[in-house]
Order: structure tokens, then sequence, then C-alpha cells
């Protein structure tokens, strides 16, 4: 529900004094000026935003200027020429200045022509009608509301619509096809037919914008509340196939003796849901990278889907399959490509351990060795396993549910015992190359590896001495002593 204000409430909600500065400034110049989009969406739904923008009807660098000087030492400039705006930091505050412009857009150029315009070409520019009310500043006009597209009834509706024809709306700029969805997920709002349906018919231009303007809307679609209304959205207005094929390829069940498999698009959002709730009830903040290795954790199964006349549809592999997609997706989202792409490729790799252990049995050495791949991420990789089952049968999820609640505490039992989570073997591959005379080579590998599975399965002592021992047996075995 929205809140119903009059002119003098927002006169109450505009009472910092940035914003009559402001209003005064203009004044002087003897100029229009307005706070506008999204800081005015926010009044009415009562979220608090730090971010203002101002438009003026004139030059948005100069207003900026005055408003920066008549404030004084609290106050910082930025000026951007080459886009024709500036920007006033104040007390934790920012304030965005724009001149009001006009932009005209031909089908063979993304570059629109940008000129001077009135209040009303600059909002005729803008992506959707709730973001494109204004409320006035000047003092003559202090808090005057200007919605010429009923935005107000649209944001009451709860409805995402564009003010002008879409088709040309998602045209001049594709990257509006993606804010309509992200608005649409924040505030789970509906998008009108109409809008969805030009969203739908202009896609393919979604691919004259530039990987990294799409990443941010894609991020800001993860750090929503319930990110899959945005990714069924995506899915079903075309945008999925062309954005993130690998997600597409999961959507769909396919039936072969009366056996289906479940649609692995709709699990995948709804484990995603699972995890930004379980990170709200344990208090805490969104972590985007488990968002996404949430997106991601069942890539692979498109590519393992098999079908098992005794069993049915098998996905065996699906997790190591899944983990070797990542770095390429990452590279072509333009998603980072150090620790964070590591972390996704990890919890990926690592997601069916935690269940199977709960399955097949939870033994202090697969305990152990989960530990020490997980590493500190443990607990993340915990809750996306949990945020995994999504079974709609009750007994199903209470035993899973059970069954980590043991791993947990098996967990938290072993790693006080043993360490393992930072932990690396008493003898290191150096060491070994120097006692048995090597140079780097396979068979430091295969000493390295077994002394750390010897040690994490519990069949050699963790310490120095019985490493040695350990290393001199299986250099025998393996004939190089
Ligand atoms: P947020 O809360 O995410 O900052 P916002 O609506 O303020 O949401 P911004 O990206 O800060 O979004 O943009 C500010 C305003 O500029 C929007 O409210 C909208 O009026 C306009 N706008 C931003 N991007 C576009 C675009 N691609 N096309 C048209 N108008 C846009
Ligand atoms: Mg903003």
């Amino acid at each position: 529900m929205i809140k119903k204000l009059t002119q003098k409430d927002l006169i109450c909600h505009l009472n910092m004094p940035i914003f009559e500065i402001i209003g005064e400034e203009a004044d002087a110049l003897d100029r229009e000026c307005y706070v506008v989009g999204g800081y005015v969406r926010d009044i009415f739904l009562d979220r608090p935003s730090k971010d203002i923008d101002c438009v003026t009807v004139g030059s948005g660098i100069e207003l900026a200027q005055k408003v920066a000087k008549r404030l004084g030492r609290g106050a910082h400039l930025s000026v951007f020429r080459n886009f024709g705006t500036a920007q006033v930091k104040f007390k934790g505050m920012e304030v965005e200045f724009v001149g009001a412009r006009k932009e005209s857009y031909s089908h063979d150029s993304r570059k629109p022509v940008v000129e001077d315009g009135t209040l009303e070409d600059d909002q005729n520019r803008r992506d959707l009608t709730i973001n494109d009310m204004a409320i006035c500043l000047n003092k003559a006009r202090f808090g005057e509301l200007v919605d010429p597209f009923n935005g107000i009834d649209d944001l009451e509706k709860g409805l995402i619509r564009t003010p002008l024809n879409p088709d040309i709306t998602f045209s001049d700029d594709p990257l509006r096809m993606l804010r309509a969805i992200r608005f649409a997920c924040r505030f789970e709002f509906r998008i009108v037919p109409d809008t969805f349906e030009a969203i739908a018919r202009n896609r393919e231009r979604i691919r004259i914008i530039s990987g990294e303007r799409i990443i941010d809307e894609l991020n800001k679609i993860m750090l929503c509340e319930k990110p899959s209304i945005g990714w069924i959205l995506l899915q079903r207005c075309g945008l999925l196939q062309i954005i993130l094929p690998e997600l597409q390829a999961l959507a769909g069940i396919e039936t072969r003796e009366g056996r289906g498999h479940k649609d692995n698009f709709i699990h995948t959002v709804m484990v995603l849901d699972n995890v930004c709730r379980a990170e709200r009830e344990a208090g805490k903040e969104p972590n985007l990278w488990l968002h996404w290795a949430a997106l991601m954790h069942d890539f692979g199964k498109a590519k393992a889907k098999a079908w098992d006349d005794k069993v049915g549809w098998t996905f065996h592999n699906h997790d190591y399959l899944g983990s070797r997609m990542i770095l390429p997706v990452f590279r072509r989202l333009k998603l980072p490509l150090g620790a964070e792409e590591k972390f996704v490729e990890k919890l990926v790799l690592l997601h069916m351990r935690p269940i199977n252990l709960a399955e097949e049995g939870i033994t202090d050495s697969a305990i152990r060795r989960v530990l020490f791949e997980a590493g500190d991420d443990i607990e993340e990789l915990m809750m996306l396993c949990e945020a995994d089952i999504t079974s709609k049968i009750p007994e199903k999820v209470q035993r899973f549910l059970k069954n980590f609640k043991i791993v947990r505490q098996k967990m938290q039992e072993i790693e006080e015992k043993d360490r393992i989570r930072n932990w690396q073997p008493p003898v290191d591959g150096l060491e070994i190359m120097q006692r048995y005379q090597l140079t780097p080579c396979r068979e430091v590998g295969i000493l390295k590896d077994s002394l750390k599975d010897a040690i994490l399965d519990g069949e050699c002592g963790n310490n120095r001495e019985e490493a040695l021992v350990f290393l001199d047996n299986k250099a025998h075995e393996i004939g190089i002593l």
C-alpha cells in the first residue's frame, strides 16, 4: 500500500535544508528545478533513499556549482562534463544534477541525439511511469507533484508500465526492459500486458547493450528479496535465452514411460529464494556470490541428463560438469574472475557432498574431507545444500533437514577436535621433493595427495613423524625409494 500524500505532506518530506537551498539557487538563476525519479517514487513507497536526482531546465552543472558553493565546506562537488551532469555529496547524501533533455534515437545507432529540453521532454525519455514523477523545488511551487503519466496510480496498483509506447521506449534503450523486470521483482509489481509483450517483441535488441550494464541489472535482481520473480519474467519474455542460455536449458520437463523429472529451472529459482530467506532469517547480509552459486548450482544438469531403464532420469556428475561451466559463464557475463568466481565454482562442485553424506552415512573421514575442501566456505555450502531441498513431500523434507542437523553437529565436533578448515598436511610438496630428490613431477602430486587422503581418512596421524613414515612407505610402493 502506498501512502496518500498531499502537497503539504510532500513539503514535510522535503524538509531537509538541502532541498530548500537547491530551490533558492535555482530561483536565483531563474530556472525550474525538480527532484525526480527513484527518490520521488521511494517517498510514496516509504522507502528511505539517499540518492537524489535533480533535473533543472538549463545547465545541471551550473546549478550544482552554485549549490555546492552555498553548502560550503561539508560539500563535495564532482563534475562530469562529458555527460553534462554534476554530483554534490553532502552529509551522506548524493545529489545528482542534470539539465532537462530531449533524446532522439535512430534505429541504427545506440547513441541518441541529445538536446536541451523542457521538463516534459525529460519525462518523455524516462523508463517507467513509477520512475517518472517530479516534485518542484522552486519556492513558488515547492512540493508540487508533476506526474504526467499517472505514475501514482500505477504505484498504487502495483503496475509496471512505460510512459510512452513501450516498443519505442524499449527499442530506444533496451536496458529499460531489464529495468522493468528489476522493478517488478523488487516491488513485486505486475508488468502490464502491453509492456510485457513489447519486451518479448524487442528482446533481441538487448544485444546492443554492454555486458557491464546488463550485469548491473542482474546483480540488482539477485539482491531482491525474491529474485525468482525476476528470473521467471526473464524466462517468460525470452530474454533469458539470450542472456543466460545455460539457465534456460534447465527449463521444462521431459517424460518417458510415464516418468518425468522436475523442472530444473523452477527448482533452481526456488533454491535461490530459499537461500535469500535463510540469510534473512539468520540476520545475515545478502551474499551476492552465494546467490549466484544458487542460480548456477545445477547448470550441469542439462548435459548430465540421461535415461536409465531401471532408475529413470539421472543427472550423474552434474556437480562436476556444472563447475566446469562457471568460469566461461563468468567471463561472458563480465562477472569478476577472482575469488568470487572460485567461490561459486567451489560451491557448485561441492553442492552434492553434504546431501550424499546425509543419505549415505556420516563417517568422520567423509566429514573431514568436506571440511577440508570447503574450507572457510563451509557455512555457505551448508546453506546452499539446505536451500536445495525443494521437495513437496513433507516427510522427505523433514528427513533431509534432520540429517543435515546431524551433519552440522558432527562437523562442529570434528572441527573442534581436528581443526580441518584451514588445515595443511604436516609435510608439504617442497619437503617431499627434497626428501626424495625429485624435481616437480607427477610423483610429487601422488605423494602429496595420498598423505592428505590418509590423514583425512584417519589412516595416518596428523603429525610430522607419522607423516614421514607414511610417505616413505608410499615412496617404496610407487618405486622411487
Ligand atoms: P534505484 O533505487 O535502483 O537507484 P532509480 O529509479 O533511482 O532506482 P536510477 O538508475 O538511480 O534508478 O535512475 C534514476 C532515474 O533515472 C530513474 O528513476 C528513471 O527515471 C531514470 N532512468 C534511469 N535509467 C534510465 C534508462 N535507462 N532509461 C530511462 N530512464 C532512466
Ligand atoms: Mg537512484
